[in-house]
């Protein structure tokens, strides 16, 4: 196996203990299993503490607003469509600003790969609850504690029609790594919904509590072919909390049903615009 250097000079400010070191190495060692060098994707950031990745993660990328790495991650598909695209992105950041284009993305089924940050807060802003916060959370928002259902980002992309789902783990390095090697690889709206510790703002959820909760889905004997059990799964959330892939199935994607984008991909190929005509269409 190839090994290719992801590192900046810039050393991670995340608290010590993030689930976000997890992430960021799994998401390194998925990029070396796939022999995928920095030259060769793109990823996309939002606003947030998985967003600062941006500064020590080498690759092709964009740190835009907030909520709207699926916006950018779409439009460089379109562009260079045999780049595997990959948007980095928060609970609050892809559920809370983006929801809309979580939503749009799943049902295009646009060919990009969501790695969600999840950790039910908004740790950049110092830990106000996110829409993933579970009811009686804690947080500087919710003194009281949360006291709205949470949105299951897993549920949310199986009712919108994504075409790959799975939920993972950042204290799980070699299951999560697995997760996101087969979500790229995936043709179509792949989601990775991982469960991700902070340390600092939400003490209710961290590594002990996913450890005595969570159990690999996929060792039960479940079959991710049915989108109506996958949604009974993803919506599983108490003693026990699956992880693995809830979904997967064949779909076109949204770029291979361009006819243009046959021939080559966008960027290679010759602008045509007849500014004359598109001018008369105003006057
Ligand atoms: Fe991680 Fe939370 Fe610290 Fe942000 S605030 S770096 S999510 S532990
Ligand atoms: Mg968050």
């Amino acid at each position: 196996m190839s090994t290719f250097g992801f590192t900046t000079d810039h050393q991670p400010t995340w608290c010590p203990g993030c689930g976000d070191f997890g992430i960021w190495t799994s998401v390194k060692n998925a990029m070396n299993a796939m022999e995928l060098g920095p030259d060769d994707v793109f990823f996309a950031y939002g606003i947030g503490c998985h967003g600062n990745m941006y500064n020590w993660m080498k690759t092709y990328g964009f740190a835009g607003l907030h909520g709207r790495s699926l916006p950018v991650a779409q439009g460089v598909k379109l562009a260079h469509h045999t780049m595997p695209v990959l948007c980095i992105t928060g609970d609050g950041d892809c559920i809370g600003e983006g929801g809309n284009h979580f939503i749009h993305a799943a049902k295009r089924n646009a060919d990009i790969t969501v790695l969600l940050f999840d950790n039910q807060v908004y740790g950049l802003t110092t830990g106000q609850a996110s829409p993933t916060a579970r009811p009686g959370l804690k947080t500087k928002s919710t003194p009281h504690g949360v006291v709205d259902m949470p949105l299951s980002p897993a549920a949310l992309a199986i009712t919108a029609g994504a075409t790959f789902v799975a939920r993972g783990f950042a204290g799980d390095g070699k299951g999560l790594s697995d997760l996101i090697v087969k979500a790229v690889r995936h043709k179509g709206f792949s989601l990775v919904d991982i469960l991700q510790p902070c340390v600092t703002f939400n003490k209710d959820f961290g590594y002990p509590w996913y450890r005595e909760h969570i159990y690999d889905l996929n060792s039960t004997g479940y079959m991710p072919d049915n989108r109506v059990k996958a949604f009974d799964k993803a919506m599983e959330w108490g003693e026990k909390l699956p992880v693995g892939v809830f979904f997967e199935e064949e779909r076109p994607a949204h770029t291979d049903q361009y006819e243009m984008l046959k021939k080559d991909i966008l960027v290679k190929q010759p602008v045509v615009v007849d500014v004359e005509s598109m001018l008369h269409e105003f006057i």
